[in-house]
């Protein structure tokens, strides 16, 4: 029988590895993945995971037994090559693999900070589990953690190292939090409600140096002041792990390239997830998404295409953060948008919603304990239905 090999056993290959039974694939399904562990979810991990309020075998993303009932075989092994004209991969092991149709969900892995001292015990990554556990061992109650980077994950962290009693700093080297993804005024909210939770949010903070003898004991800025710290977690950002895509001779550009239908440009081999990079009419250029909801799109399309089928990627891009009692949940990409209108006022509320528009339409909202604006907005931007303004701080679409 025909075999799918797909490299990468996470969100995208999990969901491709269960699509592509849906889709009617009758031969053989093997899911490789190097972390030891079935696929589980990553964004508890900065959140309730790390928080302790959550343990791995409630994280899984399916059932042990899912895997059997479907004939999906979980091989925990670390690809070393894609051998494109014998049509085999190689394992760490030396071993070959045969595919008939071979599938890329290798995700990213944690940029790494670049400093003097990055090295010493004590400067720990967080994108996987095993990190988590690394970190947890000495994330106890009164330690001084230092938190390099105020993006999602660098503030999620900050959040569940309070609920654990640690005395958070985040040090953010633009001037301002979330600086990539949101408006300057929901930056400046979430810099307050963290002050208002006991961190040191320091923004235009950038890490001169990590010192200590063997463990890291402080951290140097380049405006000359240290700071004194127990642990140091790096939240910096993610590089798609493109290798083996890139020996193999695949087009890589900030990911492996894809077109609509998930396909590289060889025929037997797609992409899903974080590694990859598509080219999004909607957006009118290409981008590497990295969240949930894109890896399970890209996967989907992905096994539809290795069924022979021919669907598009097309749903919007969304995406959630959890920090404290605040759930954001974010409606599409806000490129290039040219005004903001508010719903609530984030200088004093603990809900809102932030509207993103261009030419007069929505293209966007982050939207702070406000699930209804969320979903309305999802409806809204896919639509291109017409907003009004005064309609939108009103929140009063959001309930039509
Ligand atoms: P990954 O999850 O990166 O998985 C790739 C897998 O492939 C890994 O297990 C890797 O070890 C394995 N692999 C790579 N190379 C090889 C090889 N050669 N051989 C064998 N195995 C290999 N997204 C959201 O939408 N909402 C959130 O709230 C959110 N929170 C997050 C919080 C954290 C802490 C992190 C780290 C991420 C978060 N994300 C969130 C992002 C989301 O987790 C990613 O978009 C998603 O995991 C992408 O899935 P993926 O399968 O493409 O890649």
């Amino acid at each position: 029988s025909q075999r799918a090999l797909i490299i990468g056993a996470s969100h995208a290959g999990a969901q491709l590895a269960a699509s592509l039974r849906q889709e009617g694939w009758s031969g053989e399904i093997v899911l490789i993945g190097d972390e030891s562990a079935a696929p589980y979810q990553r964004p508890p991990l900065s959140k309730a995971y790390l928080a302790g309020k959550r343990v791995l075998d409630e994280i899984t993303i399916r059932s042990a037994d899912f895997y059997s009932k479907q004939r999906i075989q979980l091989l925990d092994a670390h690809v070393e090559a894609i051998d494109r004209s014998a049509g085999h991969i190689v394992l760490s092991t030396g071993e070959t693999l045969t595919y008939d149709k071979l599938a890329l969900c290798t995700g990213a892995r944690p940029r790494q900070l670049r400093v003097p001292g990055a090295e010493l015990a004590g400067v720990h990554y967080l994108r996987t589990a095993a990190d988590v556990e690394m970190i947890r061992t000495s994330a106890t109650p009164g330690r001084r953690v230092v938190i390099v980077g105020g993006g999602y994950i660098g503030l999620e962290t900050a959040a569940s190292l309070r609920a654990l009693d640690l005395e958070v700093t985040v040090l953010e080297a633009t001037t301002r939090v979330l600086e990539r993804v949101t408006a300057p005024d929901v930056s400046t909210f979430f810099e307050r409600i963290h002050r208002e939770e006991g961190v040191d949010i320091r923004t235009n903070a950038r890490v001169d140096a990590l010192t200590g003898d063997r463990t890291v004991r402080e951290v140097t800025l380049d405006s000359g002041e240290s700071i004194p710290a127990d642990l140091i977690i790096v939240g910096i950002g993610v590089e798609p792990n493109t290798d083996l895509a890139d020996a193999a001779g695949l087009v890589v550009d900030n990911g492996v390239v894809i077109d609509d239908h998930a396909r590289t440009e060889d025929p037997d081999i797609v992409a899903a997830g974080d590694c990859t990079s598509h080219d999004m009419a909607r957006y009118g250029r290409r981008i590497r998404m990295e969240s949930v909801s894109s890896a399970g799109e890209q996967a989907k399309v992905a096994a539809s295409t290795v069924c022979g089928k021919s669907r598009k990627i097309a749903a919007l891009p969304w995406f959630w953060s959890d920090q404290y009692d605040l759930k954001l949940q974010i409606a599409g990409l806000n490129t290039g948008y040219d005004e903001v209108v508010f719903s609530g006022d984030p200088t004093r509320d603990r809900d809102f919603s932030c509207f993103y528009l261009r030419g007069g339409k929505l293209i966007a909202a982050d939207c702070i304990n406000r699930p209804r604006d969320f979903m309305f907005s999802k409806r809204a931007i896919m639509q291109q239905l017409p907003v009004d303004r005064a309609e939108l701080m009103l929140g009063g679409l959001a309930r039509s």
